[in-house]
Formats: C-alpha cells, structure tokens, sequence
C-alpha cells in the first residue's frame, strides 16, 4: 500500500505518513519519541507535511509533538495526557529520563478541516482516543484502540473496561467491513479478519 509509510518506534508504537491525495501532501498519523527516520523520509521524497493527527495522548504516540513543527490534532480530552508524560515515561523506562511538561500548541481534533478525514471518537484505552477514518483510501488509523490480535489496555490512567465495550460495539462494529486497519502497534490487517479472529475483541462483542 504505498500511500502508507510506517516507522516504528524503539517503544514498538507505528508512525504513519499518508498520502491523502496520492501527491507530495502528506499527513501523520501519531508521533512517537523517534522521529528521525520519518522525517528523513519526507525529506527524501520532497514531500508537503499538513500536521499530524494524534491516535491518544500516550508519550509512545505524542512525545515527538518536541520535534514537530506542523499543526498538532488531539482529542482535547487527551490533552492532559500529552502535556504531562513524566509518570506514563517513569512506568515504562523506570525514569522520566528529564522529560519536562510539553507548553506548545495542541489543536482540537474535533475542529479539523481536512475533506479526506473522518474521525470516531472511540473512548476506553484512554477517554480520548479516536480512530482516523481515510474513506476514500479504504483505511482506518486505530491507534490503542484495536489491534490485529488484541485491544488496547484500560487499566490505566483515563481507560475504561465500559467504554472500551461501547466503542468496540458501537463503532468498530460498524466500521466497513472491507478497511484496512492500521494499529498502533503490530501489522496491518483488515476489519473483516479481526472480527473472525481477533478472540478478546470478539468476547466483548454483544451477541
Ligand atoms: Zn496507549
């Protein structure tokens, strides 16, 4: 698929850049610590960056906003989460390894202009995580939502076993059974084979 590009990160999170219009416009989809080999990437192909949008506010898909200089789209419900990522770091690497409190812009997702973008509001791994909708490329951007084999936690800080029912019921449910979803962390696949596959997803699905 090669409108989608993806760099994963040393904390095992994907970035993607898509290519919206199949030119040099390109978008991003989460931005991790290391964002070096993306940017390289851009760089090399002379592509036009129009901003990045955020699956959730976790520092393994926000903490490059540092290194990004192009609008920034969040769920402002997440926004907390973005900005103070010292706990979420010192749980991972056992130390906040220095990072300070992020006091840059942070745009609202739910105000965004793009023509080719959908979103969906999908609450339970944090209470603002959202899935980007590319209707036109035949795509979904899942971030901790879902995975190819699993679901994303809601056992921590803003997750909600509740919530993370009702989106999987209420929204991954009726995505288009023949997108292609790309997660926030591991392969690719597509909404048809994680409803046959996908066992902790299907056990919270209502018969
Ligand atoms: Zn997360």
């Amino acid at each position: 698929m090669n409108t989608v590009s993806t760099f994963t990160s040393f904390t095992t999170s994907n970035c993607y850049i898509v290519k919206p219009y199949n030119d040099e416009r390109c978008i991003f989809i989460d931005l991790p610590p290391d964002l070096e080999n993306a940017l390289e990437y851009v760089n090399k192909e002379n592509l036009t960056i129009m901003g990045a949008l955020i699956t959730h506010g976790h520092f393994d898909h926000a903490l490059g906003m540092e290194k990004f200089n192009y609008g920034k789209y969040l769920s402002l419900e997440d926004e907390f989460l973005a900005r103070n990522p010292q706990d979420q770091i010192k749980m991972f690497m056992g130390d906040d390894t220095g990072v300070n409190e992020y006091k840059g812009e942070i745009l609202d997702v739910e105000k965004h202009e793009f023509d080719f973008l959908r979103i969906h509001k999908n609450p339970g791994h944090t209470k603002g995580s959202v899935s980007y909708e590319f209707p036109n490329l035949g795509i979904v951007f899942t971030g901790d939502f879902v995975f190819k084999d699993g679901i994303g936690r809601t056992d921590l800080n803003g997750g909600s076993i509740g919530e993370m029912k009702d989106s999987l019921n209420n929204i991954f449910l009726n995505f288009d059974k023949e997108l292609f979803v790309f997660p926030g962390h591991g392969p690719y696949s597509k909404v048809n084979e994680i409803l046959n596959s996908n066992i902790t997803l299907r056990e919270l699905l209502n018969d």
